[in-house]
């Protein structure tokens, strides 16, 4: 395994990439379902660590967020990774064009949380669009855990024509059903009984819909769901599974978002798939 704290050593190295693996670090076994994933379905493995400040919307967030560089190289050596790559913000700028404002896909960026998160989308495409510049890969690996940003960045490789194909993994859960997120290490154990009332709303959301409740309906029920509880919801919605856009006939994803004390949450199920 190799990591490259600089990004000029690892734009001489030359390497072809194969598969990548973007992360904000504070590695867990959903980013390491991930790379296993990357691992199976390519030569080689590039993981890149890198918080990126301007997609938090939110300053006390972006200060907050979990830091493990250590552990995080030797769960990722643990895993076989090939490459981990570490870069700094003016050396990322340096090397790569922003993505341009003027083409952000408005209609899916400032909805669901992009509404909640002013810019957050933007930004993503922003790092995301550089990172593909320098890195070059040619598959990326994400994970349904942050559904709407692989939708994003889809919108983003048809935009700029990047010749790179999405592998998307699903959600890895902690056995009370709470999905893993870096977030969940702000969380006090109690918290974290409570959070796991996020998924089994979306449980119930599903179950509801097997039993032929209409969107509305689902959506109405999960509202009396949360009214009783500590968990201040942001946003449940039902959308169609491709585009995010209103649901129709087609394929159907819950999603949800909301706070715990401090905490930001977000979660998804999807109720409807012709594929599962
Ligand atoms: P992050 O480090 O939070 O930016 O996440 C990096 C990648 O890991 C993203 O593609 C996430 O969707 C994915 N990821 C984070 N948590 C999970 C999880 N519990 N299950 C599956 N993928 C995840």
């Amino acid at each position: 395994m190799k990591i490259f704290s600089s990004l000029d050593e690892f734009i001489d190295s030359k390497l072809h990439i194969d598969a990548f693996v973007p992360t904000m670090g504070n590695l867990h076994n959903g980013h390491l379902q991930l790379v296993e994933v990357a691992k199976k379905n390519s030569k080689n493995t590039c993981v890149s660590i890198y918080v990126n400040e301007s997609q938090f919307t939110d300053k006390k967030d972006f200060d907050s967020y979990p830091k493990t560089l250590d552990a995080d190289i030797k769960k990722l050596k643990d895993t076989g990774v090939d490459y981990i790559l570490i870069p700094e913000k003016r050396d990322i700028e340096n090397n790569s064009e922003g993505f341009d404002p003027v083409l952000e896909p408005k209609i899916l960026t400032n909805d669901l949380c992009g509404k909640y998160r002013k810019g957050h989308f933007l930004a993503v495409m922003d790092i995301v669009h550089r990172f593909f510049q320098i890195i070059k890969p040619n598959i990326v690996v994400l994970g349904e855990k942050d559904y709407q940003q692989i939708v994003v960045i889809k919108e983003l490789i048809k935009i700029c024509n990047h010749k790179i194909r999405i592998l998307s993994c699903p959600i890895i859960r902690a056995d009370s059903g709470l999905a893993l997120s870096s977030r969940n290490n702000l969380l006090s154990e109690a918290q974290k009984k409570i959070a796991s009332e996020i998924y089994k709303s979306l449980v119930l959301a599903s179950s509801l819909y097997e039993q032929d409740s209409s969107p509305r309906e689902i959506e109405d029920e999960i509202n009396i769901f949360f009214s009783r509880s500590l968990i201040e919801l942001e946003y449940f919605t039902i959308r169609d599974l491709k585009t995010l856009q209103q649901p129709n006939d087609n394929d159907l994803i819950a999603l949800i978002a909301g706070y715990l004390g401090t905490v930001r949450l977000i979660d998804n199920i999807i109720i409807k798939s012709h594929l599962r």
